[in-house]
């Protein structure tokens, strides 16, 4: 049986360059791929990034129980499959869930054994002006991603181990004495 690791932090802080440079160099780790309403962004690919879904068929799977965990974030919904999960666990896989925090702690209540990471950034500002280095979101979109950055702040005080993104290099040297 492969491990479970729940891996959070605000939108900006770098989580998903320091996970990457990670699997790189730990091939037996694998990033799993969740599914949600959102659109595409430029470069994105359906069952690589995300399984991208209408509303419809996200809300018949919620209606079918086939979700470990799921959130509505910044308008839209992001979900992790149960037995996609079950499936690489089996496998042997070591799996990384890169959800939201809210996600993350219902991970953790139906999965006790599951350890919970938090990425946070060097300081608020550093976030804002990454997000908006993106050139990605509109400023609407910006505001709703910096407000939800402070219901993260207190959710990651309940997580297990917290990492501070300062450079690429020391996130990813925390991120393996953690996980490996
Ligand atoms: P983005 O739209 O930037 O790809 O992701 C927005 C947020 O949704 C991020 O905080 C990301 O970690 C989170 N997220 C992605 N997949 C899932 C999921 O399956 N479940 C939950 N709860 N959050 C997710």
């Amino acid at each position: 049986m492969g491990k479970l690791f729940v891996i959070s932090g605000s939108s900006g802080v770098g989580k998903g360059t320091v996970i990457k440079e990670f699997l790189k160099k730990n091939s037996n780790y694998k990033l799993s791929v969740s599914c949600t309403t959102r659109k595409p962004r430029t470069g994105e690919e359906h069952g690589v990034n995300y399984f991208f879904l209408t509303k419809e068929d996200f809300l018949l799977k919620i209606k079918n129980d086939e979700f470990l965990e799921w959130a509505e974030f910044s308008g839209n919904m992001y979900g992790t499959q149960k037995e996609y999960v079950k499936n690489k666990l089996a496998e042997g896989k070591n799996l990384i869930l890169e959800i939201d925090t809210q996600g993350a702690l219902n991970v953790k209540k139906l999965m006790p054994e599951a350890t919970l990471i938090f990425i946070l950034p060097p300081s608020f500002e550093e976030l804002e002006a990454r997000l908006r280095g993106r050139h990605t979101e509109t400023e609407e979109a910006i505001q709703k991603r910096l407000e939800s950055t402070r219901l993260e702040m207190e959710n990651s005080k309940k997580f297990d181990y917290q990492i501070v993104n300062d450079s690429i290099e020391n996130a990813v040297l925390a991120l393996e004495k953690v996980l490996l």
